[in-house]
């Protein structure tokens, strides 16, 4: 590849902080809010103009793996519910869990506001920084519409889903599965006005989306388990049925063209259900900010979550997250689905270590982008389990900048009890 050779430039010092957390999704509020209540001054950065991440700028809805589980992910489903924001699935309780986006993100800015977090908004983290021998991270490089300034902190999280950070400060990772490196389809969320369509099964809405294709003689789209997710605004809904296969979200070609092919299946659904009777009247008012990714980075750490963890319902000492969600591998290939070759698991622990990087010093990661295999992260990666594990790096980051340790070296058996007494960790 052909290459420039940059000027060396002076990088303004725009923060510094005990705590940096890169990215605002469901991860790096937990991350901020813990670090920040624990007394670490904390900032936070975040590419797009509100918190939340898939939350928010991705349409995703339900909130799934909160029932056993206290902390933030409580807190957080507590306020909606007083704003009536949260609703229960009406068809199967417990199941569809939804919250209303506008006042999620309203949520989000007031909580950590009030703990104090030092958030930057429209700030794209492009760069670690690195002391010493290269190995011991020390801050984020940021570019923003005031330019480029480097975040300096004792402790990074990395937040971003992607493992973006660890991955400029050279940590480990891995991608996809093993055998050829492929990873989930990516989905495009979109939003639905006067949508009154309740779901009753995986194949309800396939069979009348099936059946609108039949009398116009066009095709449905591949995916043969699409979700219509009502919100609890009557006649708000967010559609899961766009995926993209094949690509690489870490490649900004790939996840360009994936963002543009999303777009015009999106369009194409909803030009079908005008043709659903049941879906007649609903109109497609947006589709997400940002594409639905999967899965991309896993990033290495000092335990890797494995598909037998989640078999045995392995529990460790330093256990800081309860997972119960199941392996949810969306097919590789269009077409292909066949969900009762899904393993059965156990309810099973993601130890602290798992969020430790190795190679890296004064790293943490926390949401999808931590230490497990292809398999095992289908499963630990939904929202609610993502909150608890940023929670849980929060608190070990504000100790480390506390007591100046590294996160290798925090007690991570003290770090679950601190967990269970403060009633996060429940069980
Ligand atoms: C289509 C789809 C449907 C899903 N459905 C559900 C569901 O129904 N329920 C559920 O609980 N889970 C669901 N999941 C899983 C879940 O949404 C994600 O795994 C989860 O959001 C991961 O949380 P996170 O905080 O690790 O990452 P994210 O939610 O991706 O948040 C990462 C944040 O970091 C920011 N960021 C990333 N890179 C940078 C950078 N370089 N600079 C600055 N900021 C950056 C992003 O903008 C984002 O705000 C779904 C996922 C997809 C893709």
């Amino acid at each position: 590849m052909k290459t420039i050779t940059e000027p060396v430039k002076q990088t303004p010092v725009i923060a510094e902080a005990d705590v940096v957390v890169a990215g605002g999704g469901p991860a790096g509020v937990g991350a901020a809010l813990s670090a920040a209540r624990a007394g670490a001054k904390t900032v936070l950065v975040e590419r797009y103009g509100s918190l939340g991440g898939l939350w928010t700028t991705g349409l995703v809805n339900p909130l799934f793996d909160h029932a056993n589980k206290g902390g933030i992910i409580r807190e957080l489903i507590g306020k909606l519910a007083e704003r009536q924001a949260w609703r229960d699935d009406p068809v199967r309780p417990g199941f569809l869990t939804c919250f209303d986006i506008e006042p999620m993100k309203l949520l989000l800015d007031e909580l950590l506001e009030a703990a104090g977090v030092d958030v930057l908004l429209h700030s794209w983290i492009a760069d670690a920084v690195l002391g010493g021998d290269g190995s011991e991270i020390r801050g984020i490089v940021v570019e923003s519409k005031s330019g480029h300034g480097a975040v300096l902190a004792k402790v990074v999280i990395d937040c971003t889903g992607d493992g973006d950070v660890a991955a400029r400060a050279g940590a480990p990772f891995e991608k996809g599965r093993p055998e050829d490196g492929l990873m989930q389809p990516q989905t495009l969320m979109f939003r639905l006005s006067n949508c009154r369509f309740l779901q009753q099964g995986p194949d309800h809405l396939y069979g009348l989306m099936q059946e609108a294709a039949r009398q116009l003689g066009t095709e449905v789209p591949p995916f043969t388990h699409p979700w219509i997710i009502p919100l609890p605004t009557p006649g708000d809904a967010v559609a899961q049925l766009v995926h993209v296969y094949g690509m690489d979200a870490t490649d900004a070609r790939q996840l360009s063209e994936a963002c543009r092919a999303a777009r015009r299946e999106a369009m194409q659904v909803a030009e079908l259900f005008r043709h659903v009777p049941e879906l007649s009247e609903a109109r497609l008012v947006s589709t997400a900010e940002q594409l639905g990714v999967r899965e991309t980075r896993r990033v290495m750490g000092e335990y890797v979550v494995s598909l037998d963890d989640l078999l045995e319902g392995r529990r460790h000492d330093d256990g800081i997250c309860l997972v119960s969600f199941p392996v949810d591998i969306h097919p590789l290939f269009p077409g292909e689905d066949d969900r009762s070759k899904r393993p059965r698991i156990q309810p099973y622990h993601v130890p602290y270590r798992s969020l430790v990087p190795r190679q890296i010093d004064q790293l943490l990661t926390a949401g999808r982008c931590i230490s497990g295999t292809h398999e095992a992260h289908a499963s630990y990666r939904v929202t609610g389990n993502c909150t608890a594990m940023g929670e849980a790096a929060g608190l070990a980051a504000a100790w480390c900048a506390a007591e100046g340790i590294a996160p290798r070296q925090v007690d991570g058996t003290a770090l679950r009890r601190e967990l269970q007494a403060r009633g996060t960790v429940v069980d």
